[in-house]
């Protein structure tokens, strides 16, 4: 559970503004909760509370505007998709009315979902254009790979957790996402049957970068993937392979959940 609140109180480490320590430290308090499970459920915000559509989508707009735009997310489809994707169908209901807030959330099984300027940073460094073919691995609650699909509809999503796993299908599926092929299993291993890769994007920490993701990665192709000990700060890693050559570069000091291994 320590994890859990260390995850959510902070999963990118700059630039990050006091609005937000406050807020991670309230969605820390929720996590605690939501974990002890003992309270009553009516004590946590209200499930319908950013149902109706057209509260969502102003909802939406405005974390592009206030979140995304003003930390220099520039790329038009991005935006389109991060303006488009239900985000609050994506985390759990007694969280819904905080789906749209500046930070991660947890989804259970000790996992989060991504900040929204996270999602929309590895999306844009990824520069995915309609014919690519997309790998991301950590599929969680299958919000990433919603927003991924909104760009191509050649997306793979591998998650290690079978609950998880099976509730992200399930509800990519509901949502109109069902062009994204969903399996769990552990992504070290990648997706050889539908390999090679234009664009892959871990989102859990490894140590270092799996070599057969290297490997499915194509020819001039990009990977975003989050890399250090679960202890210590990782770095946010673009890795390129060009004529066979592998070059990566440190793009943030961030926070993510352990790239975990099957046993
Ligand atoms: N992208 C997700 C959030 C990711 S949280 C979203 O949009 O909601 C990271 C996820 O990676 C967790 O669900 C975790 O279970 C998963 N994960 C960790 N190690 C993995 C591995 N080896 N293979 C596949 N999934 C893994």
């Amino acid at each position: 559970m320590l994890q859990a609140i260390r995850y959510s109180l902070i999963e990118r480490i700059c630039p990050m503004r006091k609005s937000s320590v406050a807020l991670r430290l309230f969605i820390a308090l929720l996590v605690c909760i939501s974990f002890a499970g003992n309270l009553p459920v009516a004590w946590l915000p209200s499930a319908t509370a950013a149902e109706n559509p057209l509260d969502s989508q102003l909802k939406r707009r405005k974390m592009v505007t206030s979140q995304l735009k003003s930390r220099g997310i520039s790329d038009p489809l991005v935006l389109r998709a991060m303006a488009t994707v239900p985000r609050h169908l994506f985390v759990p209901s007694h969280f819904r009315r905080l789906a749209y807030v500046d930070g991660p959330l947890p989804i259970g099984h000790g996992q989060t979902i991504s900040q929204p300027y996270i999602v929309a940073y590895m999306t844009e460094i990824l520069q995915i254009k309609p014919h690519h073919r997309v790998l991301e691995i950590g599929t969680g609650s299958g919000y990433q790979a919603a927003v991924l699909a909104e760009l191509t509809n050649q997306v793979y999503t591998m998650e290690i957790i079978p609950e998880l796993a099976d509730s992200a299908s399930k509800r990519l599926k509901e949502t109109g996402y069902d062009s994204v092929n969903a399996r769990q299993g552990d992504g070290y291993h990648g997706w050889p049957d539908a390999a090679p890769f234009d664009a892959i994007m871990v989102t859990a920490a490894a140590e270092f970068i799996p070599p057969p993701l290297l490997q499915q990665l194509k020819e001039g192709g990009r990977m975003v993937i989050p890399v250090g000990s679960p202890f210590y700060i990782q770095h946010l890693m673009l890795v390129e392979k060009r004529q066979a050559k592998i070059t990566t570069r440190s793009l943030m000091a961030v926070r993510f959940v352990p790239f975990r291994r099957s046993q």
